[in-house]
């Protein structure tokens, strides 16, 4: 079935939906996206996902398309044309579309595109089962912090990852782990406490990241916000990983070595109860 896409302001059919081919995105990944998990029709964590739009936007100096209320009105009728219960809205802001050229223009037309992809989120089987990473060297440009659609080389290191037979690739720089291709990364010592690494330009600062570090302190877990080696995490009680598509979803193998019983831990399983339970009732 054909989805109904948003493309600059007017809702079309997929296949009639089109972009310049000197769009800044699709030259020079001149562009920046965010991804919003829905459930029950509703969006998830959606006022943080705009505002590290806001923010990916302002770092790139690329202009905002639209004011606040209409992203939101083209979200929900999105939502609403596609009948979409449970799954994903894709949004991507690029600078737009200019003669190719290093400089960019100060005056472009910034090109705003969203779409939605239905996926089984509450049941999916990665998480129920818990997902194999490998290491991978993070080789990733240094401003992570901003999410831009440059992810061909994310997108290399979990093919990486398939073809050693895992799911997905923990990145590694300078001895330690920055973040999975899609995810934040966590890992539970011993004695309960949650170590993940500390806010910076290394990593994209994920949104489920920062409702589950709350949600940890609510529940009074001891969280600390560190770097962490391979090493460590593969003596770890446990790993786990967020993003918007994954919520919380337990790492039970990495580089060959098993996690405890090779299934998911009570702390990755609990946090993951309490997320969902919290992001929906405060869904819009
Ligand atoms: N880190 C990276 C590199 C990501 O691409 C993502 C999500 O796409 C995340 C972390 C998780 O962020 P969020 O929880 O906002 O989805």
């Amino acid at each position: 079935m054909s989805r109904i896409v948003y493309v600059n302001g007017d809702y079309v059919p997929e296949e009639e939906a089109k972009i310049s081919i000197f769009d800044r995105g699709f030259l020079m990944a001149d562009g920046v996206y965010e991804v919003t998990p829905v459930m029950d029709g509703k969006l998830l964590d959606y006022p943080g996902h705009v505002a590290r739009l806001h923010r990916s936007l302002d770092e790139l100096q690329i202009a905002n398309p639209v004011g606040d209320d209409e992203l939101l009105k083209i979200h929900r009728e999105l939502v609403r044309r596609n009948d979409l219960d449970e799954g994903l809205v894709y949004l991507q802001v690029t600078r737009g579309a200019a003669d190719r050229d290093f400089v960019w223009p100060q005056d472009a037309t910034p090109s705003l595109v969203l779409f939605t992809q239905e996926k089984m989120l509450e049941d999916s089987e990665g998480p129920k089962h818990g997902i194999k990473v490998i290491s991978q060297p993070d080789l990733r440009w240094h401003r992570r912090d901003i999410k831009t659609v440059q992810l061909l080389y994310p997108s290399f290191a979990k093919m990486q990852a398939k073809a050693a037979g895992a799911d997905d690739a923990w990145l590694v720089e300078d001895g330690f782990v920055t973040e999975g291709t899609s995810n934040n990364a966590y890992i539970v010592t011993k004695d309960g406490t949650i170590i993940t690494r500390n806010l910076s330009t290394d990593i994209l600062h994920g949104i489920t990241r920062a409702s589950v570090l709350k949600l940890a302190a609510e529940a009074q877990l001891k969280v600390i916000e560190r770097p962490f080696t391979i090493a460590e995490a593969q003596n770890a009680a446990e790993a786990f990983a967020t993003a918007a598509s994954l919520f919380v979803c337990a790492v039970i193998e990495i580089d060959g070595v098993t996690l405890g019983d090779g299934k998911p831990g009570p702390v990755a399983r609990r946090l993951r109860e309490i997320y969902i339970a919290e992001a929906r009732a405060a869904a819009m």
